[in-house]
């Protein structure tokens, strides 16, 4: 049984411009220890989705439809109270910015040791003996003594350890970060996510990870959701989605990635703008910005379905493979043409990726 399960989910703010509608009716479940990444590029309405779990939307914005269930309770139907305690004990989150989140004229230890409190009936002793157990177990080097240091005495990546050892504090069964590693180094960034990663398979602990750099959803994820203004428009187990990405701005994503002794010497982009979400585009709301948009595309919004026809699926199984494209709703004239799709990445690359699929025996 999932863990988490969204259903509909649609948040909008309302603005001088008009109604944004940044969630715009999302769809996804995450079992008891499984990570799953939601990426897309900055405006698609990611840390929105997430905040909105913990119903943190402020006005100008509301939740106006759909359902959260937490292990089997609707969390828009909780009271502010049921809330706060699920916040921290059930669920807890991490976010970007570390700096913002500890106070800076508290020790780092003492603000651990505040999260134990406030999540459990403990003396001051066993608070302490747990922040410490804490500190130690994000990588803090010699963690008895850095528990007197204050934040300004500890670098992005350690304070970056230290939320994360707070959000742990009460061992929550889901760990949802929003871009952890952004603003960090390369090599302070694989240090945190070797410790989320040690989390998920150490721990029954569920992490929904928001970012948008498919090379951290590779190391670190089960499943991927891609979220595109406002909608999930592909899912997949994390290994399909990057060998056989069905939706083409899945596509565009995964070109864009910077690629090691890739032939050109020009980074790949999804091109044209975001769309507004005031106004958003009609049909597929990708079709301004997708080289293979006929002109169904702008006429009719297609739902997300399972992929591959011959091995249909039940909805609600994980390792299911879906696309919002007209091509797998049959509605596409031409069809995508797969092989163009996959070139569109750097050669080298759709040069493995045919030699994978005629090995599969697939036709080209
Ligand atoms: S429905 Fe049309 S515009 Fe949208 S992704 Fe598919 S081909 Fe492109």
């Amino acid at each position: 049984m999932a863990l988490l399960e969204v259903e509909d989910l649609t948040v909008q703010f309302y603005t001088d411009d008009g109604v944004v509608r940044a969630v715009d009716g999302i769809s996804y479940e995450i079992r008891a220890g499984e990570t799953v990444g939601l990426v897309g590029e900055s405006g698609a309405g990611k840390s929105v989705a997430s905040l909105a779990l913990l119903r943190l939307i402020r006005s100008p914005g509301e939740i106006v439809g759909g359902q959260i269930r937490f292990d089997g309770r609707n969390l828009l139907e909780c009271t502010d109270r049921e809330l706060r305690d699920l916040r921290g004990n059930d669920i807890a989150m991490v976010f970007q910015d570390a700096d913002a989140a500890l106070n800076p004229v508290y020790t780092v230890g003492e603000q651990i040791a505040e999260a134990v409190r406030a999540h459990g009936d403990v003396t001051d002793a066993e608070a302490r003996d747990r922040a410490i157990a804490l500190l130690e177990r994000v990588g803090i080097p010699e963690p008895a003594t850095r528990y007197a240091d204050y934040p300004h005495e500890f670098s992005g990546g350690m304070q970056q350890r230290v939320v994360i050892a707070m959000a742990l504090a009460c061992d929550p069964a889901l760990l949802v970060c929003d871009e952890p590693t952004t603003g960090l180094d390369v090599t302070v960034q694989a240090g945190i996510l070797e410790l989320l990663a040690e989390l998920a398979r150490e721990s029954d602990t569920a992490i929904q990870l928001v970012t948008h750099d498919l090379g951290i959803v590779a190391e670190l994820c089960d499943r991927v959701l891609v979220q595109y203004a406002g909608e999930i428009v592909e899912r997949a187990p994390v290994e399909e989605l990057y060998y056989d990405p069905k939706h083409p701005y899945t596509v565009g994503l995964l070109a864009s990635i910077p690629r090691l002794g890739a032939d050109s010497d020009r980074l790949a982009t999804v091109p044209g703008p975001t769309p507004s979400l005031v106004d958003p585009p009609t049909g597929c709301r990708f079709h301004p910005r997708c080289p293979y948009a006929e002109p169904a595309c702008a006429r009719r919004h297609p739902p997300l379905v399972e992929t591959d026809s011959e091995t249909p699926a039940a909805d609600d199984d994980p390792g299911a493979h879906l696309a919002a494209c007209l091509e797998y709703t049959g509605d596409l004239e031409d069809g995508l043409d797969y092989e163009v799709l996959v070139r569109n990445e750097t050669d080298g690359e759709s040069h493995e990726r045919e030699r994978e699929r005629t090995e599969r025996g697939e036709p080209e």
